[in-house]
Protein backbone atom coordinates (compact mmCIF):
# COMPACT_ATOMS: atom_id res chain seq x y z
CA UNK A 1 0.00 0.00 0.00
CA UNK A 2 2.66 2.44 1.02
CA UNK A 3 4.82 1.06 -1.75
CA UNK A 4 1.85 1.60 -4.11
CA UNK A 5 1.29 5.51 -3.12
CA UNK A 6 4.95 6.22 -3.39
CA UNK A 7 4.61 5.51 -6.84
CA UNK A 8 1.30 7.13 -7.43
CA UNK A 9 3.39 10.22 -6.04
CA UNK A 10 6.04 9.48 -8.77
CA UNK A 11 4.76 8.84 -11.47
CA UNK A 12 0.95 9.49 -10.92
CA UNK A 13 -1.17 7.48 -13.04
CA UNK A 14 -3.95 9.73 -11.34
CA UNK A 15 -2.36 12.74 -12.29
CA UNK A 16 -4.01 14.81 -15.33
CA UNK A 17 -2.23 14.93 -18.40
CA UNK A 18 -0.49 17.43 -19.82
CA UNK A 19 -3.34 18.01 -22.60
CA UNK A 20 -6.22 17.70 -19.82
CA UNK A 21 -3.89 21.10 -18.31
CA UNK A 22 -3.71 22.87 -21.22
CA UNK A 23 -7.47 22.64 -22.04
CA UNK A 24 -8.45 23.40 -18.36
CA UNK A 25 -6.45 26.39 -18.93
CA UNK A 26 -7.60 27.37 -22.04
CA UNK A 27 -11.10 27.24 -20.71
CA UNK A 28 -10.48 29.33 -17.85
CA UNK A 29 -9.37 32.28 -20.09
CA UNK A 30 -11.60 35.07 -21.09
CA UNK A 31 -9.78 37.51 -23.61
CA UNK A 32 -9.05 40.94 -22.98
CA UNK A 33 -11.61 43.25 -24.16
CA UNK A 34 -9.83 46.89 -24.26
CA UNK A 35 -8.09 47.88 -26.81
CA UNK A 36 -5.86 51.19 -27.67
CA UNK A 37 -4.60 52.77 -30.68
CA UNK A 38 -1.07 52.69 -31.66
CA UNK A 39 1.45 54.14 -34.21
CA UNK A 40 2.46 51.13 -36.53
CA UNK A 41 5.80 51.70 -35.53
CA UNK A 42 4.78 50.61 -31.64
CA UNK A 43 2.10 47.59 -32.19
CA UNK A 44 4.53 44.59 -33.19
CA UNK A 45 4.11 41.56 -30.90
CA UNK A 46 0.16 43.02 -29.87
CA UNK A 47 -3.36 41.53 -31.01
CA UNK A 48 -4.99 43.07 -34.07
CA UNK A 49 -8.12 44.52 -32.33
CA UNK A 50 -10.32 45.62 -35.93
CA UNK A 51 -9.59 44.11 -39.39
CA UNK A 52 -6.78 46.13 -41.13
CA UNK A 53 -8.94 47.01 -44.58
CA UNK A 54 -6.42 47.37 -47.74
CA UNK A 55 -7.31 51.35 -49.03
CA UNK A 56 -5.39 50.93 -52.05
CA UNK A 57 -4.19 47.83 -54.50
CA UNK A 58 -0.43 46.41 -54.13
CA UNK A 59 1.42 47.09 -56.17
CA UNK A 60 -0.48 50.35 -56.71
CA UNK A 61 0.30 50.50 -60.60
CA UNK A 62 1.99 47.88 -63.44
CA UNK A 63 5.63 48.16 -62.99
CA UNK A 64 9.34 46.47 -63.66
CA UNK A 65 10.51 43.43 -61.91
CA UNK A 66 13.84 43.84 -63.51
CA UNK A 67 16.10 46.64 -64.93
CA UNK A 68 15.89 46.63 -68.38
CA UNK A 69 13.29 47.72 -71.21
CA UNK A 70 9.85 48.03 -71.36
CA UNK A 71 8.33 47.07 -75.02
CA UNK A 72 5.93 47.42 -77.20
CA UNK A 73 4.95 44.87 -79.31
CA UNK A 74 7.27 42.26 -81.37
CA UNK A 75 9.95 44.88 -82.28
CA UNK A 76 12.21 45.49 -83.02
CA UNK A 77 12.66 48.71 -80.76
CA UNK A 78 13.32 52.06 -81.13
CA UNK A 79 13.81 54.19 -77.68
CA UNK A 80 11.52 56.20 -76.94
CA UNK A 81 12.66 57.29 -73.28
CA UNK A 82 13.21 56.58 -69.68
CA UNK A 83 10.52 55.61 -66.57
CA UNK A 84 12.75 55.45 -63.25
CA UNK A 85 10.94 54.82 -59.81
CA UNK A 86 9.62 57.66 -58.77
CA UNK A 87 9.55 59.28 -61.97
CA UNK A 88 7.67 57.77 -64.50
CA UNK A 89 7.38 58.05 -68.41
CA UNK A 90 4.20 59.72 -69.10
CA UNK A 91 3.52 59.33 -72.50
CA UNK A 92 2.32 56.25 -74.51
CA UNK A 93 4.28 53.28 -76.38
CA UNK A 94 3.57 53.03 -79.96
CA UNK A 95 4.27 49.38 -81.38
CA UNK A 96 7.82 49.35 -81.57
CA UNK A 97 9.23 51.61 -78.91
CA UNK A 98 10.80 51.11 -75.58
CA UNK A 99 11.71 52.91 -72.58
CA UNK A 100 14.96 52.42 -70.68
CA UNK A 101 13.36 51.22 -67.07
CA UNK A 102 14.13 50.19 -63.29
CA UNK A 103 12.92 48.13 -61.17
CA UNK A 104 9.73 49.06 -59.58
CA UNK A 105 9.04 51.85 -62.21
CA UNK A 106 5.87 52.35 -63.57
CA UNK A 107 5.26 50.32 -67.05
CA UNK A 108 4.39 53.21 -69.22
CA UNK A 109 0.48 53.03 -71.30
CA UNK A 110 1.18 51.02 -74.75
CA UNK A 111 4.13 48.65 -72.81
CA UNK A 112 3.48 44.89 -72.90
CA UNK A 113 6.46 43.15 -71.91
CA UNK A 114 10.33 43.50 -69.93
CA UNK A 115 13.55 42.76 -71.18
CA UNK A 116 16.03 42.47 -68.26
CA UNK A 117 19.04 44.73 -69.40
CA UNK A 118 21.80 41.83 -69.80
CA UNK A 119 19.28 40.65 -72.48
CA UNK A 120 19.78 43.58 -74.05
CA UNK A 121 22.34 45.96 -75.81
CA UNK A 122 21.47 49.47 -77.05
CA UNK A 123 23.13 50.83 -80.26
CA UNK A 124 22.31 54.40 -80.74
CA UNK A 125 18.60 54.16 -80.33
CA UNK A 126 18.17 51.25 -81.83
CA UNK A 127 17.60 48.41 -78.93
CA UNK A 128 18.71 44.21 -79.91
CA UNK A 129 17.47 41.64 -77.87
CA UNK A 130 19.29 38.39 -77.49
CA UNK A 131 15.95 36.75 -76.59
CA UNK A 132 12.62 37.73 -77.75
CA UNK A 133 10.44 38.02 -74.43
CA UNK A 134 6.84 36.83 -74.05
CA UNK A 135 3.79 39.43 -73.64
CA UNK A 136 3.80 40.42 -69.43
CA UNK A 137 7.22 38.96 -68.96
CA UNK A 138 8.89 40.74 -65.59
CA UNK A 139 6.00 42.80 -65.44
CA UNK A 140 4.47 43.14 -61.96
CA UNK A 141 0.34 43.84 -62.02
CA UNK A 142 -1.40 46.39 -60.39
CA UNK A 143 -2.84 44.61 -56.83
CA UNK A 144 -1.85 41.28 -57.60
CA UNK A 145 -0.68 41.39 -53.59
CA UNK A 146 -3.65 43.19 -52.47
CA UNK A 147 -6.63 44.53 -53.45
CA UNK A 148 -8.58 47.73 -52.27
CA UNK A 149 -11.00 46.95 -49.78
CA UNK A 150 -8.79 43.54 -49.11
CA UNK A 151 -9.07 42.50 -45.64
CA UNK A 152 -4.96 42.59 -44.96
CA UNK A 153 -5.29 40.98 -41.49
CA UNK A 154 -8.18 39.73 -39.37
CA UNK A 155 -8.50 40.72 -35.82
CA UNK A 156 -7.05 38.07 -33.30
CA UNK A 157 -3.88 37.91 -35.32
CA UNK A 158 -0.44 38.80 -33.98
CA UNK A 159 1.34 41.92 -35.62
CA UNK A 160 4.82 40.24 -36.46
CA UNK A 161 7.48 41.46 -38.19
CA UNK A 162 6.00 40.96 -41.67
CA UNK A 163 2.86 41.71 -40.64
CA UNK A 164 3.77 45.24 -39.55
CA UNK A 165 5.68 45.02 -43.49
CA UNK A 166 2.01 44.85 -45.13
CA UNK A 167 0.27 47.50 -43.27
CA UNK A 168 2.99 49.83 -43.95
CA UNK A 169 3.47 48.93 -47.93
CA UNK A 170 -0.45 49.44 -47.27
CA UNK A 171 -0.15 53.09 -45.85
CA UNK A 172 -1.76 52.09 -42.46
CA UNK A 173 0.20 54.28 -39.69
CA UNK A 174 -2.05 53.34 -36.96
CA UNK A 175 -3.62 50.41 -35.40
CA UNK A 176 -6.40 49.59 -33.17
CA UNK A 177 -5.10 46.78 -30.78
CA UNK A 178 -5.97 45.01 -27.87
CA UNK A 179 -4.57 46.18 -24.74
CA UNK A 180 -1.43 44.14 -23.34
CA UNK A 181 -2.13 41.49 -20.44
CA UNK A 182 -0.53 42.21 -17.15
CA UNK A 183 1.04 39.74 -15.15
CA UNK A 184 2.27 40.18 -11.64
CA UNK A 185 6.22 38.49 -11.37
CA UNK A 186 7.35 36.44 -8.30
CA UNK A 187 9.73 34.29 -6.66
CA UNK A 188 9.44 32.41 -3.65
CA UNK A 189 12.69 30.73 -1.45
CA UNK A 190 14.64 31.76 1.36
CA UNK A 191 17.69 30.48 -0.62
CA UNK A 192 16.92 32.88 -3.07
CA UNK A 193 19.18 36.47 -3.94
CA UNK A 194 18.37 38.84 -6.39
CA UNK A 195 20.86 39.01 -9.17
CA UNK A 196 23.95 41.58 -8.39
CA UNK A 197 24.28 40.09 -5.17
CA UNK A 198 28.02 39.54 -5.01
CA UNK A 199 28.75 36.08 -5.18
CA UNK A 200 31.14 36.77 -2.28
CA UNK A 201 28.14 37.26 -0.27
CA UNK A 202 26.12 34.53 -1.04
CA UNK A 203 25.66 32.17 2.27
CA UNK A 204 26.07 28.37 2.28
CA UNK A 205 23.40 27.20 -0.23
CA UNK A 206 22.27 30.46 -1.38
CA UNK A 207 21.72 30.67 -5.29
CA UNK A 208 20.82 33.68 -7.58
CA UNK A 209 17.06 33.92 -8.12
CA UNK A 210 17.46 32.89 -12.08
CA UNK A 211 13.80 31.94 -12.83
CA UNK A 212 12.46 35.98 -12.09
CA UNK A 213 15.11 36.86 -14.77
CA UNK A 214 14.60 34.52 -17.15
CA UNK A 215 10.61 34.85 -16.72
CA UNK A 216 10.81 38.35 -17.00
CA UNK A 217 12.32 38.31 -20.44
CA UNK A 218 9.89 35.48 -22.26
CA UNK A 219 6.85 36.98 -21.01
CA UNK A 220 8.29 40.65 -22.37
CA UNK A 221 9.45 38.55 -25.31
CA UNK A 222 5.06 37.42 -25.73
CA UNK A 223 4.14 41.60 -25.48
CA UNK A 224 2.67 41.15 -21.62
CA UNK A 225 3.26 44.23 -19.05
CA UNK A 226 5.42 42.92 -16.41
CA UNK A 227 5.02 44.00 -12.51
CA UNK A 228 8.10 43.01 -10.48
CA UNK A 229 6.94 41.84 -7.26
CA UNK A 230 10.50 40.48 -6.37
CA UNK A 231 11.60 38.15 -4.19
CA UNK A 232 9.93 36.48 -1.28
CA UNK A 233 10.95 34.11 1.80
CA UNK A 234 8.75 31.19 2.74
CA UNK A 235 7.02 32.71 5.06
CA UNK A 236 2.58 32.72 4.34
CA UNK A 237 2.20 36.47 5.54
CA UNK A 238 4.29 37.84 3.32
CA UNK A 239 2.96 35.41 0.48
CA UNK A 240 0.00 36.28 1.25
CA UNK A 241 0.50 40.27 0.80
CA UNK A 242 2.05 39.66 -2.80
CA UNK A 243 -0.59 37.95 -4.04
CA UNK A 244 -2.80 40.40 -2.58
CA UNK A 245 -0.69 43.11 -4.21
CA UNK A 246 -0.87 40.78 -7.15
CA UNK A 247 -4.39 40.49 -7.52
CA UNK A 248 -5.30 43.91 -7.08
CA UNK A 249 -2.75 45.20 -9.84
CA UNK A 250 -2.54 42.77 -12.42
CA UNK A 251 -4.68 40.12 -14.74
CA UNK A 252 -2.51 37.39 -13.73
CA UNK A 253 0.20 36.03 -11.18
CA UNK A 254 2.97 33.90 -12.30
CA UNK A 255 5.15 32.94 -9.35
CA UNK A 256 7.85 30.25 -9.30
CA UNK A 257 8.87 27.95 -6.44
CA UNK A 258 6.81 26.54 -3.48
CA UNK A 259 4.26 24.46 -5.29
CA UNK A 260 5.60 21.58 -3.77
CA UNK A 261 5.37 19.20 -1.56
CA UNK A 262 8.31 20.11 0.78
CA UNK A 263 7.70 21.86 4.91
CA UNK A 264 8.36 25.13 3.12
CA UNK A 265 5.38 25.25 0.30
CA UNK A 266 3.62 27.72 1.66
CA UNK A 267 2.12 28.98 -2.38
CA UNK A 268 -0.62 26.56 -2.25
CA UNK A 269 -2.43 27.35 1.36
CA UNK A 270 -2.06 31.28 0.68
CA UNK A 271 -3.76 30.79 -2.62
CA UNK A 272 -6.85 28.34 -1.04
CA UNK A 273 -6.85 31.00 1.55
CA UNK A 274 -7.38 33.40 -0.79
CA UNK A 275 -9.10 32.05 -3.37
CA UNK A 276 -9.45 28.35 -5.35
CA UNK A 277 -6.57 26.34 -6.23
CA UNK A 278 -8.66 24.41 -9.49
CA UNK A 279 -4.98 22.49 -10.89
CA UNK A 280 -2.33 20.71 -8.83
CA UNK A 281 0.24 18.84 -10.46
CA UNK A 282 0.08 17.08 -13.58
CA UNK A 283 1.29 14.35 -15.26
CA UNK A 284 4.57 16.17 -16.68
CA UNK A 285 8.39 15.66 -16.70
CA UNK A 286 10.19 18.15 -15.20
CA UNK A 287 7.47 20.21 -13.60
CA UNK A 288 4.78 18.04 -11.96
CA UNK A 289 4.33 20.39 -8.97
CA UNK A 290 2.80 23.21 -11.57
CA UNK A 291 -0.44 24.87 -9.98
CA UNK A 292 -2.77 26.81 -11.50
CA UNK A 293 -5.74 28.68 -9.59
CA UNK A 294 -7.82 32.01 -9.32
CA UNK A 295 -7.69 34.96 -7.29
CA UNK A 296 -11.58 36.60 -6.94
CA UNK A 297 -11.15 40.87 -6.13
CA UNK A 298 -14.50 42.78 -5.66
CA UNK A 299 -14.43 43.12 -9.58
CA UNK A 300 -13.51 39.97 -11.64
CA UNK A 301 -10.54 37.94 -10.95
CA UNK A 302 -6.88 37.42 -11.11
CA UNK A 303 -5.37 34.02 -12.58
CA UNK A 304 -2.64 32.46 -10.50
CA UNK A 305 -0.38 30.02 -12.43
CA UNK A 306 2.20 28.39 -10.02
CA UNK A 307 5.74 27.27 -11.68
CA UNK A 308 8.15 24.86 -10.09
CA UNK A 309 11.39 26.19 -8.67
CA UNK A 310 13.92 24.50 -10.58
CA UNK A 311 14.52 26.36 -12.93
CA UNK A 312 14.09 23.51 -15.98
CA UNK A 313 10.17 22.60 -15.09
CA UNK A 314 9.58 26.55 -14.99
CA UNK A 315 10.92 27.56 -18.41
CA UNK A 316 9.21 23.89 -19.59
CA UNK A 317 5.87 24.66 -18.25
CA UNK A 318 5.64 27.98 -18.80
CA UNK A 319 6.44 27.08 -22.67
CA UNK A 320 4.10 23.85 -22.62
CA UNK A 321 1.02 25.00 -20.22
CA UNK A 322 1.14 28.52 -19.67
CA UNK A 323 1.78 30.30 -23.01
CA UNK A 324 -1.21 28.54 -24.75
CA UNK A 325 -2.97 30.03 -22.09
CA UNK A 326 -1.82 33.08 -22.55
CA UNK A 327 -1.75 33.76 -26.12
CA UNK A 328 -5.60 32.88 -25.61
CA UNK A 329 -6.00 35.62 -22.84
CA UNK A 330 -3.87 38.04 -25.12
CA UNK A 331 -7.14 37.54 -27.36
CA UNK A 332 -5.25 35.58 -30.22
CA UNK A 333 -8.33 33.98 -32.05
CA UNK A 334 -8.57 30.42 -31.59
CA UNK A 335 -7.84 29.66 -35.27
CA UNK A 336 -4.28 31.79 -35.23
CA UNK A 337 -3.37 29.31 -32.19
CA UNK A 338 -1.33 26.96 -33.26
CA UNK A 339 -0.07 23.70 -31.54
CA UNK A 340 4.08 23.92 -31.15
CA UNK A 341 5.08 22.66 -34.31
CA UNK A 342 6.31 19.05 -33.91
CA UNK A 343 8.57 17.09 -36.47
CA UNK A 344 10.46 13.50 -36.26
CA UNK A 345 14.05 12.99 -35.12
CA UNK A 346 16.52 9.79 -34.53
CA UNK A 347 17.99 9.76 -31.57
CA UNK A 348 21.59 9.27 -31.62
CA UNK A 349 21.71 8.38 -27.95
CA UNK A 350 19.90 6.09 -25.03
CA UNK A 351 17.21 8.03 -23.02
CA UNK A 352 16.23 6.08 -20.07
CA UNK A 353 12.70 6.78 -18.84
CA UNK A 354 9.82 5.49 -16.61
CA UNK A 355 6.19 5.13 -18.01
CA UNK A 356 4.04 7.87 -16.08
CA UNK A 357 4.46 11.26 -17.51
CA UNK A 358 5.10 12.81 -20.48
CA UNK A 359 8.65 13.90 -20.69
CA UNK A 360 10.28 17.06 -22.22
CA UNK A 361 14.21 16.43 -22.42
CA UNK A 362 16.24 18.81 -23.57
CA UNK A 363 17.67 18.21 -27.48
CA UNK A 364 20.26 19.30 -30.10
CA UNK A 365 18.76 18.12 -33.35
CA UNK A 366 20.72 18.88 -36.71
CA UNK A 367 20.48 17.00 -40.42
CA UNK A 368 23.24 14.80 -40.78
CA UNK A 369 25.35 13.88 -43.51
CA UNK A 370 22.72 11.60 -45.27
CA UNK A 371 19.97 14.02 -45.18
CA UNK A 372 18.27 12.31 -41.91
CA UNK A 373 17.04 14.64 -38.81
CA UNK A 374 18.84 12.87 -35.78
CA UNK A 375 18.75 14.17 -32.30
CA UNK A 376 20.91 14.11 -29.17
CA UNK A 377 20.13 14.58 -25.60
CA UNK A 378 21.79 17.70 -24.43
CA UNK A 379 23.80 15.80 -21.37
CA UNK A 380 22.14 14.69 -18.04
CA UNK A 381 18.57 15.98 -17.99
CA UNK A 382 18.18 17.45 -14.10
CA UNK A 383 15.47 20.07 -13.76
CA UNK A 384 17.77 22.19 -12.48
CA UNK A 385 20.66 21.68 -15.17
CA UNK A 386 19.89 25.15 -17.08
CA UNK A 387 23.20 24.62 -19.46
CA UNK A 388 21.44 21.77 -21.08
CA UNK A 389 18.38 23.76 -21.67
CA UNK A 390 20.83 26.99 -22.95
CA UNK A 391 22.60 24.03 -25.19
CA UNK A 392 19.16 22.93 -26.64
CA UNK A 393 17.31 23.67 -29.96
CA UNK A 394 14.17 21.40 -29.35
CA UNK A 395 12.19 19.26 -26.77
CA UNK A 396 12.62 15.58 -27.30
CA UNK A 397 8.66 14.68 -26.44
CA UNK A 398 8.17 11.19 -25.02
CA UNK A 399 5.15 9.56 -24.50
CA UNK A 400 3.22 9.13 -21.33
CA UNK A 401 3.25 6.01 -21.47
CA UNK A 402 6.23 5.12 -23.11
CA UNK A 403 9.24 3.42 -21.50
CA UNK A 404 13.54 3.79 -22.45
CA UNK A 405 14.39 4.58 -25.75
CA UNK A 406 17.28 3.18 -28.10
CA UNK A 407 19.95 4.79 -30.16
CA UNK A 408 18.38 4.80 -33.56
CA UNK A 409 15.15 5.28 -32.68
CA UNK A 410 13.01 7.96 -34.03
CA UNK A 411 10.98 10.08 -31.61
CA UNK A 412 8.89 13.17 -31.55
CA UNK A 413 10.89 16.56 -31.26
CA UNK A 414 9.62 19.92 -30.54
CA UNK A 415 12.04 22.68 -32.31
CA UNK A 416 12.48 25.99 -30.81
CA UNK A 417 10.76 28.25 -32.47
CA UNK A 418 13.15 31.82 -33.51
CA UNK A 419 10.74 34.96 -32.98
CA UNK A 420 11.63 36.47 -36.32
CA UNK A 421 9.20 37.26 -39.08
P1 LIG B 1 10.79 24.61 -4.78
O1 LIG B 1 9.85 24.52 -5.94
O2 LIG B 1 10.60 25.84 -3.96
O3 LIG B 1 10.77 23.34 -3.99
O4 LIG B 1 12.24 24.73 -5.41
C1 LIG B 1 12.81 23.67 -6.16
C2 LIG B 1 14.23 24.01 -6.53
O5 LIG B 1 14.24 25.16 -7.37
C3 LIG B 1 15.13 24.33 -5.37
O6 LIG B 1 16.40 23.79 -5.62
C4 LIG B 1 15.18 25.84 -5.38
O7 LIG B 1 16.36 26.34 -4.79
C5 LIG B 1 15.10 26.15 -6.86
N1 LIG B 1 14.52 27.46 -7.10
C6 LIG B 1 13.39 27.92 -6.56
N2 LIG B 1 13.11 29.16 -6.98
C7 LIG B 1 14.11 29.52 -7.81
C8 LIG B 1 14.39 30.68 -8.55
N3 LIG B 1 13.59 31.74 -8.51
N4 LIG B 1 15.51 30.70 -9.32
C9 LIG B 1 16.33 29.62 -9.35
N5 LIG B 1 16.10 28.48 -8.69
C10 LIG B 1 15.02 28.43 -7.90
MG1 LIG C 1 11.43 26.41 -2.15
Amino acid sequence: MTLDMTLDTCQGPGLKSVEQGRELLRQAMTPVSETETLPLEQACGRILAVPAKARLDLPPCDNSAMDGYALCGDGPYRLAGKSLAGHPYTGTLQNGECVRITTGAPVPAGADRVVMQEQAQLQGEQLYLNSQPKEGDHIRRRGEDVRAGDTLIESGRRLRVAEVALLAAAGIHEVTVLRRVRAALLSVGDELRPLGTPASALGDGDIYDSNRIALKVALAQLDLEVIDLGCLPDQPAAIRDALIQARDSADLVISSGGVSVGEADFTRQVLEQLGHLDLWRLAIKPGKPFAFGRLPREEGEALFFGLPGNPVSALVTLYQLVLPALEKLQGVSAAECQAPFESRARLLNPIRKSPGRKDYQRGYTYRDSDGIQVVTSTGIQGSHILSGLADANCFIVLPREGGNCETGDWVAIEPFQKPLI
